[in-house]
């Protein structure tokens, strides 16, 4: 393709999604394939020879387009946005077209100081104290631009692990970081999203995953207490990663509380993840919902979510920078400049090399909506939110299941988790909405929130009324099932007390002589077993603690220290996944072998005391080692 041919094409390209956004509500919301759907309209093999450019745009349309789940669809209410717009759209498209890979200060300076001018915008914006951001006079901090909130959790625990571990080896000059690397202990909500809990797997640390209050928001003193215990039990907390606006009820984390309690325990890096909820603190009326941001070492929000901006753009800002960049730097000399004292290198503010330009779409939305634009879209579909909330309050058959102080609802029919999960699975499958469930308060609820940049309040009485037909269709079923099952019971309990009332007839003797009745017959015992989930080195325990709250620790890479043989079948690890809720077990041979671990005296001594804990039930089955010594002595 010539630039001729480009232009003309590129002026076809934009003509087809305009008229793909604008005619998307004639489509399915959700498509109808079955795994595989493409693999069968499709070649084996790419194709040899160059192919007319028609030809591939009519196989969108009839081939991928079916495959399409339409997230900007007026009928999209699952999940959270995924940002879109068309000056967005513009800004990738540029930064496609320049196609500079901006590592380096060097290899496009025009790459990392927008980003730098932009992040700064957007944190003053957003509300965020100037220690943030990296041009304001003194700052040790600043922002960047990360593929995703995931990244953006594991670079800020990679730093503070290493921040973590050089305290420790300071104290400790003689003990390997792997010892002190398996007393690092991590802390976050049980509404925290799991990219927290496969960050703590990347970063080979345990993670405590607390329960939060009747709000599904995590409390300073939780947090304080589970800290407090563990230190107790010799382990170093070094993390905590909090949120505001939990992906499944978009719920707050008491951050005000949670900063002041770590005041207790300096050196330990407090995050914050508001990968949906923070992009609305542009509105002045939202700003208290950030309180407690002072405290914090590092904050997050995703503008390809709620900001208008395309996939992919997740902003990260942090207190001070040479704390993280010095858990990331590699220099080797083909990637060194004459400007390297001077200047941001952003490649050591992530994992990856290679870097897109990705501010230029930020810059562009910026630019383009101003924030008054923005403000306004925030605005507005919290306001389509309230109007849901309204509906659901209207109707005495469903319950509102959170908060609603931003975009997202959480409703279910009164009823059973059965019920719900039928009501949201006959709606997926119409193709008519889509919505998403999740677990507020261990309740399966559905999620709806506002999606579509421009959907109307007309979108929103739509959707409400799609779900109560819905609904009434489920519920007379129900009733009508309900009613069928009660009288095919009778009538097999009917047909089971003639037939045994027969067969006791001929061999019990109590039938009829009533006097045998009289001595009575035993209770059955319904004894059911009791929870215990832990079992030796489990990944996720739960502890048992003097805290009346519940934990889970997640400790992900345990299953390395029982890769050994699988012929002594009598010594199973009981795993437990968070989010399987269920318990699966792990066949181990070796108490303390196999790949990853040292068997050392010091592990041998390290699983005889789990043992020996969970005998105890009032102290948490951790590896832990004699109290008194433990903070001396992290080994
Ligand atoms: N954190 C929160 C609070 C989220 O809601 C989500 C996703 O919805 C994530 C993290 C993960 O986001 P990403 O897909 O950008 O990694």
């Amino acid at each position: 393709m010539d630039s001729t041919e480009f232009r003309k094409r590129g002026m076809e390209m934009v003509e087809y999604i305009c008229t793909y956004l604008e005619t998307l509500n004639e489509r399915r919301v959700t498509p109808s394939v079955e795994p595989g759907y493409l693999r069968h309209l499709l070649p084996s093999e790419a194709p040899q020879e160059p192919e007319d450019w028609d030809q591939i745009m009519s196989d969108v349309e009839d081939k991928i387009m079916p495959g399409v789940t339409h997230w900007q669809h007026p009928r999209f209410h699952a999940y959270f946005p995924a940002g879109n717009s068309f000056p967005s759209i513009l800004g990738d498209m540029l930064g496609d077209g320049i196609g500079c890979i901006g590592f380096s200060w060097a290899a496009s300076p025009a790459c990392t100081e927008l980003e730098t001018i932009v992040l700064d915008w957007l944190g003053k914006a957003i509300g965020l104290p100037d220690h943030f951001l990296a041009l304001k006079e003194g700052s040790t901090g600043g922002g960047v631009i990360q593929t995703s909130a995931s990244e953006c959790v594991l670079v800020t625990m990679l730093a503070a692990r290493a921040q973590a571990l050089k305290r420790l080896k300071a104290q400790h000059p003689f003990v390997e970081e792997g010892h002190l690397l398996c007393k690092l202990m991590a802390y976050c909500s049980k509404e925290a999203h799991s990219c927290v809990e496969k960050a703590a797997m990347i970063c080979f640390v345990k993670l405590r995953i607390l329960e939060p209050d009747e709000h599904a928001s995590l409390r300073g003193q939780t947090i304080y207490e589970a800290m407090e215990e563990d230190e107790l039990q010799g382990l170093v907390p070094f993390f905590v990663s909090t949120t505001l606006g939990t992906t499944g009820s978009c719920a707050f984390d008491n951050l005000p509380e949670i900063g002041k309690q770590l005041q207790r325990f300096p050196g330990v890096w407090l995050h914050v993840d508001a990968a949906y909820a923070g992009n609305s603190f542009i509105c002045p009326e939202l700003k208290p919902l950030l309180k407690g941001i002072e405290y914090a070492d590092s904050f997050n929000t995703n503008p390809n979510k709620w900001l208008l901006t395309n996939f992919d753009c997740s902003t990260l800002w942090v207190r001070d920078r040479i704390r993280l960049t010095s858990a990331l730097v590699v220099d080797p000399l083909y990637l060194k400049h004459g400007y390297s004292d001077a200047a941001i290198d952003y490649r050591h503010w992530g994992v990856p090399l290679s870097r897109r330009f990705r501010s230029l779409k930020l810059w562009f939305v910026l630019r383009s909506y101003g924030i008054s634009g923005l403000q306004h879209y925030i605005r507005h579909h919290i306001k389509l939110a309230k109007r849901f909330e309204e509906l659901v309050l209207k109707d005495k058959r469903f319950e509102i299941c959170n908060q609603v102080k931003l975009g997202l609802v959480c409703f279910r029919l009164k009823g059973s988790d059965k019920l719900n999960e039928k009501l949201l699975s006959i709606i997926n499958e119409s193709g008519k909405l889509h919505m998403v469930p999740a677990s507020v308060n261990d309740r399966y609820i559905i999620r709806f929130c506002a999606v579509a940049q421009n959907a109307t309040a007309e979108d929103i009485d739509y959707a409400w009324d799609i779900i109560v037909d819905f609904a009434n269709e489920l519920l007379e079923k129900e009733q009508h099932d309900e009613l069928s099952e009660i009288i095919n019971r009778k009538k097999q309990d009917t047909l089971a007390q003639k037939r045994s009332f027969f067969v006791r007839m001929v061999s019990d003797p109590k039938i009829y002589n009533p006097a045998i009745n009289k001595a009575g017959t035993p209770k059955l015992s319904m004894e059911l077993p009791s929870p215990v989930v832990s079992r030796g080195n489990a990944p996720i325990i739960r502890t048992q603690s003097s805290v009346d709250h519940n934990s889970w620790i997640s400790w992900p890479l345990a299953f390395l220290f029982n890769s050994g043989n699988n012929e002594d079948k009598g010594n199973n690890v009981s795993l437990r996944f968070r989010h399987l809720d269920t318990n699966v077990r792990h066949s181990s041979s070796r108490r303390n072998s196999g790949a990853g671990s040292s068997p050392s005296p010091e592990n041998e001594q390290e699983l005889v005391n789990v043992q020996q804990e969970q005998k105890s039930p009032r102290k948490s089955p951790m590896v832990m080692r004699k109290a008194s010594s433990a903070r001396d002595n992290p080994n």
